[in-house]
């Protein structure tokens, strides 16, 4: 893809905006140049949005600096430092250990490269990632993007030849990942935990002034601070969990400052509906189980409000703030699984309904994106709709169905198809999908990678030339296993 082209227009990054904190914040670090880098996906939807020349990505210039081959030039890369808890233990400072900052739009879109090489916060580590990992990671944040949840995003992929040594050898890849900020709970933590509460109110400020600016008109603006991360992330949460998502590492150092999904891993989406599912071969617990993430929030954002402390008056407006995640959560969870039912509000009767439906799924291991796709058919009046086929327990769905329909020719206006049909998708990205893209990348065919991400962009249409897309998974996808090796 890459031509030998002058460029035409590079784009106009500045300074990461972090940078102006000064360098508690922060280690300035090149990237490590990658061999023979090669194209491997760009997502031209994004590099529309980011207003950058078409042609100028076809570049050798643009694969040079988004494989971390370039100089920088005026800016100077620069990796942040943070600290989290991670699987609930305390894990001191971890950082940037394979990101770069290395730049931002005009528009305030912070760009980063993903596997760029070694930085002080590698901790023995190579600082590289997998072509393997950094395909999951583009496509499920275009798939997540898609579906209207909150999240990172991912620009391009380049390749490499040059050997990365996981459970077997794979070969290296940089992502490059835009947000407006990559600010963790573990960012705050780090400063709280070593006594460096300067520099948490110059952070918290930052975050403050740059994204939550009406809450200094609170008499408290850091429990004001506190109390929109809370909200923000009850929404994300209810869209994990209305969307079937796992992220599987939700560390504190994975969790966003701006409530996005944030470092795709291990992540997974809902097959056959079992709240106890966990995708992380890694954990072994099931800390991080479909069903445990909304505690599991709760849990990171009290460690989060403990990394506040030195910043509000008192631990019980702390408390008293973080606990008002339960209700935020109920409410935007409620809101989340009435769209899927076409309904505009959580009604007592709508949650009930909801709640019988799951646990008529746990029961039957029904699929779950395929039964709210055929139920959204269903009751648009499609005769094909497989709605039946899905359940051995045929009465104890047409039990439900009746009691659904009741409650949906009550709502009247209130229920809408349209409203399903964007709250449930035709297709998501299925572990078995990504591993098919990635295994024909890994031979050197990408176009898997590109006809699954314009597909994941459209989440609500049955993807072209891809019926399979929409099926049950292969018997051959319950034998993924994948982990936290990336
Ligand atoms: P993760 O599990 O990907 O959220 O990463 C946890 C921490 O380990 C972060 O500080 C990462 O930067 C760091 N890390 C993960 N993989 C690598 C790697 N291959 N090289 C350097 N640091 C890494
Ligand atoms: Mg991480």
């Amino acid at each position: 893809m890459a031509t030998a082209c002058v460029t035409t227009a590079p784009p106009r990054l500045a300074e990461p905006a972090i940078r102006q904190l000064g360098p508690s914040f922060f280690r300035a670090v090149g990237p490590e140049p990658l061999p023979e880098p090669h194209w491997v996906a760009i997502n031209d939807l994004l590099a529309r949005e980011l207003d950058l020349d078409k042609e100028w990505l076809a570049s050798d210039e643009a694969l040079e600096l988004f494989s971390g081959n370039a100089d920088g030039g005026d800016i100077q890369p620069l990796a942040t430092v943070y600290s989290g808890h991670q699987f609930g233990v305390w894990a001191g400072q971890l950082g940037d250990g394979r990101a770069l900052l290395i730049g931002q739009t005009p528009d305030g879109q912070q760009i980063q490269l993903k596997g760029s090489g070694r930085t002080p916060y590698s901790r023995g580590a190579d600082g590289r990632a997998v072509l393997r990992s950094s395909i999951r990671e583009y496509l499920c944040s275009a798939a997540m993007h898609g579906l209207g949840i909150p999240t990172t995003r991912a620009l391009c992929i380049a390749g490499s030849p040059a050997p990365v040594y996981r459970e077997r050898t794979e070969t290296a890849a940089v992502t490059t990942r835009t947000a407006p900020s990559f600010i963790r709970f573990g960012h705050f933590e780090h400063f709280s935990y070593a006594g460096e509460h300067r520099e948490l109110k110059t952070l918290a400020d930052f975050v403050l002034d740059r994204f939550y600016p009406d809450c200094r008109a609170s008499e408290q603006p850091y429990l004001a601070l506190l109390q929109r991360v809370v909200r923000k992330t009850a929404d994300l949460i209810a869209s994990w969990q209305a969307a079937g998502f796992m992220h599987g590492v939700m560390n504190t150092d994975n969790m966003s400052i701006l409530g996005l999904t944030l470092d795709y891993g291990p992540f997974q989406f809902m097959d056959a509906f079992d709240p106890a599912h966990i995708c992380n071969h890694s954990d072994g617990l099931g800390r991080y189980a479909y069903q445990n993430q909304p505690g599991i929030a709760y849990w990171n954002l009290r460690a989060l409000g403990h990394a506040l402390l030195p910043l509000v008056p008192d631990a019980e407006s702390m408390k008293r703030t973080v606990q008002t995640y339960e209700a935020a959560f109920a409410h935007a969870v409620g809101q989340r699984m009435a769209a899927k039912l076409g309904l505009a509000h959580a009604s007592e009767s709508g949650i009930q309904l909801v709640t019988d439906l799951l646990a008529l799924m746990a029961r039957e291991r029904t699929d779950y994106t395929i039964f709210w796709h055929a139920l959204t058919q269903h009751m648009a009046g499609s005769s094909a709709a497989p709605l039946h086929d899905l359940f051995v327990d045929r009465a104890a769905l047409d039990a439900w169905l009746i009691r659904f329909e009741t409650l949906a020719q009550q709502a009247g206006q209130a229920h809408s198809i349209a409203r399903m049909q964007r709250a449930n998708p035709a297709i998501v990205l299925r572990n078995h999908m990504a591993q098919e893209a990635i295994e024909r990348a890994e031979a050197g065919d990408f176009s898997l990678v590109e006809e699954l991400l314009l597909a994941l962009q459209q989440p609500d249409r049955a993807p072209a030339g891809h019926p399979e897309w929409m099926r049950f998974p292969p018997d051959w996808a319950a034998a993924i296993q994948v982990s936290c090796s990336s």
